[in-house]
């Protein structure tokens, strides 16, 4: 493969550990300003990719592009796409990761509880999968990258408005699948188990080892291990993969 170096270059090449050649992609990652969002983006830009994560406040991870996005603000959304297209082209690879969660048991949890975890979770990834869509099916490719969870499917207790977006995920990933296969655009979606985060920090010593009992692999995740995760399925060797929900959990839902 030509291997060039200049800053002229349209599309910028890399060699991959195995000697193929990776032509740099233009990747937005949504919350990639910390946690697993941020692993995703720096999974990408090891790959040579071009990439921006979004963020709402504060200044963007080092080494790393950042546009400011909430994503319960379609005008935000917009604002942000305008931003990342002018710097780095159309989105090419979109990783709807920017997550939310409010946990308390159902008797307890008001309606705004209820919707703001959605409208964060679920109705933030249709703001940016649509919003991503249009570039995509002109350029008749992308990939849409749906971070979900393994309550999602598995369900949990006190997590009925984060399981319930976390399930929503797939079947708009799926319905995507099918609307847009034709122009080679896939959507998958990552359902990670426990990962070592903010998120997981927070729990209880007691049901942090209740936890890991029910994990065959005894042991949390590394965000690495669910960017490696993304990056696959933004790859070459994973263009025939599409509509699927890729476990990372460790084995905790097997089965689902
Ligand atoms: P963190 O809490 O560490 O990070 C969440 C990210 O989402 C932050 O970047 C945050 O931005 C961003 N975000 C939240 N709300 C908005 C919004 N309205 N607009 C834009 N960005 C927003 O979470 P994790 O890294 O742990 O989780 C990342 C994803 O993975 C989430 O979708 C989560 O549900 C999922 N997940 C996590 C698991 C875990 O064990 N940690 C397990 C399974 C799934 P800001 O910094 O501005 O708050």
């Amino acid at each position: 493969p030509t291997w060039t170096h200049g800053c002229h270059q349209v599309a910028s090449a890399r060699l991959d550990v195995r000697g193929a050649p990776n032509v740099s992609r233009s990747v937005l990652v949504t919350g990639g300003n910390r946690g697993i969002g941020l692993a995703i983006a720096r999974a990408f830009a090891e790959n040579g990719d071009a990439v921006t994560i979004t963020h709402r406040s504060g200044e963007p991870p080092e080494g790393l592009t950042g546009v400011r996005c909430d994503v319960t603000d379609g005008a935000s959304v917009d604002e942000a796409f305008d931003t990342v297209e002018a710097a780095q082209g159309p989105v090419e690879v979109l990783v709807a990761n920017a997550g939310i969660t409010r946990d308390m048991l159902l008797l307890r949890m008001g309606e705004q509880d209820f919707t703001d975890v959605v409208d964060t979770n679920l109705t933030g990834a249709y703001r940016v999968a649509k919003r991503a869509s249009k570039a995509m099916l002109r350029a008749r490719k992308g990939r849409i990258i749906f971070i979900s969870s393994v309550v999602g499917l598995l369900g949990s207790a006190g997590q009925v408005n984060y399981a319930a977006s976390k399930a929503g995920l797939v079947g708009m990933a799926r319905s995507i699948a099918r609307e847009l296969g034709s122009r080679s655009i896939t959507a998958n979606v990552v359902a990670p188990g426990f990962v070592q985060s903010d998120m997981t920090d927070e729990l209880p010593e007691k049901r942090r080892e209740e936890i890991l009992g029910g994990i065959p692999l005894g042991r949390y995740a590394s965000s690495d291990e669910v960017a490696g995760v993304v990056r696959w399925l933004a790859s070459d060797e994973a263009a025939y993969v599409t509509g699927a929900v890729i476990p990372v959990d460790g084995g905790l839902g097997m089965g689902h």
